[in-house]
């Protein structure tokens, strides 16, 4: 009853002057409509990355850190932060994109091993997958491999799975001969593999004359990345 009252003081109040109320109309109608349109949009930006995987690609390397000197001169840091943004590129064009992806570094700098998995951890990621390119001292060796984590963790088995398709996807679809999906204690990996998929791809030999000019084409950095992008 009080509220019964309340409300038809409240409209006394409002209807003192015909002209106020009008105002008072105005001022309601712009009010809903204003309320609708910040529920609708909050509401649509929690929904839009609802249910999206969330992949933290790591370029390997940066700034003074070069990683891996290809024979025809090429860096295995410039290599690899290339596949990452093109991957990122792809994906924003891509309006069915099921994935969120973020770099632990988007352009030559130098981050640490721990900042790189504290990213992973910090977004809560799916998938973390290091970007490199591997040397030898023959020119002669030459594939591609993926390494999954030498120590267990929650995420092993998915990511011997995730591992084993990527390494598949990169024989089956760019040629790279394969050397398989190996097991090492790399520190990005043993970070990682007890809160998501942790991979670590070499992609190719830097010391091979032939994969180094593959490596060096901005067309087949592509294809790389289409490979990767459709293989998570
Ligand atoms: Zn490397």
């Amino acid at each position: 009853m009080d509220n019964y009252y309340g409300l038809v003081g409240f409209f006394e109040f409002c209807s003192i002057e015909q002209k106020t109320l009008k105002d008072w109309n105005i001022f309601y109608r712009r009010f809903i409509f204003l309320a609708f349109v910040t529920v609708t949009f909050s509401l649509f930006s929690q929904t839009e990355n609802v249910g999206k995987k969330i992949i933290v690609i790591d370029p390997g390397h940066g700034g003074s850190d070069s990683g891996a000197i290809g024979i025809n001169g090429i860096k295995e840091k410039d290599v690899v932060l290339g596949i990452a943004l093109e991957m990122v590129k792809m994906n924003k064009s891509l309006s069915s994109s099921t994935l969120e992806i973020y770099l632990t570094r988007y352009s030559d700098t130098l981050i640490s091993l721990n900042d790189r998995t504290k990213l992973a951890k910090a977004l809560q990621a799916d998938v973390f997958i290091s970007l490199h390119c591997n040397h030898a001292d023959y020119q002669n060796v030459k594939g591609t491999e993926v390494y999954v984590s030498k120590v267990d963790g929650n995420y092993i088995r998915q990511s011997i799975l995730m591992g084993h398709g990527i390494e598949r996807a990169l024989v089956n679809q760019i040629g790279l001969e394969s050397r398989g999906v190996k097991f090492a204690n790399f520190q990005v990996l043993r970070e990682t593999v007890d809160y998501c998929v942790a991979l670590l791809v070499e992609f190719g030999f830097l010391s091979n004359w032939d994969e180094a000019s593959y490596f060096s084409s901005y067309k087949n950095i592509e294809s790389i990345s289409k490979t990767i992008l459709t293989a998570l």
